[in-house]
């Protein structure tokens, strides 16, 4: 996804400085917001990798200035970015082959992903993975605590850096840390398989704030936190704080968003109105054609394949639709070094191939798979495009392609049908709920909202555009901010507040 717009008039932007007055802001994320290469004539060229930590986080330290800390399996880099108009600096860590991949691909992503998503199956912790993981954590920390002056806010994100917040203070800082946790927070007895769990715990803690996108994050971090450490837990109407080793932690859930204006906007531009016949006429979509859509990266947590079996029950059991419901699905390949995302990628393609030869029909194809990323002004047009978007995730922190298709319906129509296990459906209520495991219960989603009458589609889409709006990117960064300001100045005087 690119952001190129810088949003001069952010209250995000005043409300760093107020907060927290000459602060710089560092931030630390696995992922850097852009790469750069050479061709092979040495030309300069430059990435910028999709996500919506990336989406989120670039336009603010486009405002502020300050510091990206990222890790790449190689050589480090030094950028100054954006490369058309720099304000900001990214230090991307040169970490050795084989220690990225005990780190990224073992630890984090073959330990921690599936495991936060309550996947047990698929975790494996290696004890080489674990030393991998808190060297690049290590790595992290000496770079920041080389670079930061007291007052300066660090802001650390997500299950790859759980140990930052820890090795910094070992370092010897002792300005504001703030954590973000964007994935689900899994539940204590599912924590316990985790053989190192005190100790991502203890790195966490040593953070003053840290956020999560649900309540139910809240509550399973607070409860692992009290079993594993015996950390003793304060309730306020401020929220909750843990007291660990002389140390205060402010809890909370704030769950991210995007920039729902840019969306907006994308979704008016002239070339998606130009575009949306256009694709129309290419994907043989006539008057009566139903779309629906599903927008993923090729992730076992997102319930792909699960999907398809629900696109092949509507099939059945509704003959009325054939001919006329069309499915297309982006999927991105991600973490192809993976075996289980190679295996789901195959699996994708044949459900599909299967589904197109029992049902497809001359001038019809029903499921249509398109594996590489889009930029975000192509996926508002398929927002503006579908009739019914898919989000059947069987965990999800929190999922920002539902608030995007929100968000691009700004002709107020359209269904969404969200898995009530996404961290979106907190927000999201007024979607069509959809229960991830069941291929039946998922064809009966996708029914209801195909057959919704168009009050009701108009009804539910305009209480969903309502919560979109009310929670913004501003507004998360905003809550964010003040969130950590309120926490360091407890910790400053020493506030006492009442157990409850
Ligand atoms: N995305 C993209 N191009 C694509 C598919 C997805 O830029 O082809 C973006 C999408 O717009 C969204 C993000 O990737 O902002 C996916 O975020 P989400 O929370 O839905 O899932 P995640 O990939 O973070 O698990």
């Amino acid at each position: 996804m690119t952001t190129d717009t810088p949003n001069d008039g952010s209250p995000s932007r005043a409300l760093l400085a107020d907060l927290f007055p000459g602060a710089r802001l560092i931030i630390a994320a696995n992922r850097s917001p852009f790469r750069r290469t050479y061709g092979l004539r040495g030309e300069e060229r430059w990435e910028r990798p999709a996500g919506g930590v990336t989406a989120a986080l670039d336009p603010l330290l486009r405002q502020t200035g300050g510091l990206w800390v990222a890790a790449e399996s190689g050589a480090p880099q030094e950028l100054k970015v954006p490369p058309e108009d720099p304000s900001y600096e990214v230090a991307v860590l040169g970490v050795p082959e084989e220690v990225y991949r005990g780190y990224y691909t073992g630890y984090s992503n073959s330990g921690l992903w599936p495991l936060c998503h309550n996947l047990v199956e698929r975790a494996h912790f290696r004890s080489s993975d674990w030393v991998a993981y808190r060297q690049v954590n290590r790595q992290f920390a000496a770079r920041i605590a080389a670079e930061a002056r007291p007052g300066d806010l660090i802001w650390v994100h997500d299950y790859q850096l759980a140990l930052v917040p820890g090795y910094l203070r070992q370092f010897g800082v002792t300005g504001p840390i703030a954590f973000f946790w964007h994935i689900p927070w899994p539940p204590t007895v599912v924590l316990r398989l985790v053989p190192e769990r005190k100790m991502l715990l203890q790195g966490l803690l040593e953070a003053d704030w840290i956020g999560f996108q649900t309540e139910e994050s809240v509550d399973a971090f607070t409860s692992a936190a009290r079993r594993e450490l015996g950390v003793r837990i304060q309730r306020s109407a401020r929220g909750v704080t843990l007291l660990y080793q002389g140390h205060r932690t402010h809890v909370a859930s704030v769950p991210i968003s995007i920039d729902v204006q840019k969306v907006e906007e994308l979704a008016r531009a002239e070339h998606t109105q130009r575009l949306l016949p256009e694709l129309r006429q290419r994907w043989q979509l006539k008057e009566d054609s139903v779309l629906l859509l599903g927008v993923d990266r090729l992730d076992y947590t997102k319930g792909i394949p699960e999907r398809l079996d629900g696109f092949s029950r509507l099939l059945s059991r509704y003959p009325s639709l054939r001919r006329k419901a069309h499915f297309l699905q982006i999927a991105v390949p991600t973490r192809t070094e993976i075996s289980d995302y190679r295996r789901l990628a195959v699996s994708v393609r044949r459900k599909a191939a299967a589904i197109n030869r029992r049902f497809g029909e001359p001038g019809w194809q029903p499921v249509r798979l398109i594996e590489h990323n889009l930029r975000l002004d192509r996926l508002v047009v398929l927002y503006r495009l579908a009739d019914v978007a898919v989000v059947s995730s069987l965990y999800d922190g929190l999922n920002l392609v539902a608030k995007e298709y929100v968000a691009a319906r700004v002709d107020g129509d359209g269904c969404l049908c969200l898995s009530e296990t996404a961290g979106a459906y907190h927000e999201l209520r007024s979607a069509f709920p959809l229960s991830p495991l069941s291929p039946e219960r998922i064809a009966e989603s996708m029914a209801r909202a195909i057959f919704a009458s168009p009050h009701e589609r108009r009804e539910r889409m305009q209480a969903l555009r309502e919560a979109v709006r009310r929670n913004t990117v501003d507004t998360w960064l905003s809550r964010i901010l003040a969130g950590v300001r309120g926490s360091v100045d407890g910790q400053l005087s020493g506030v006492n507040e009442t157990p409850v």
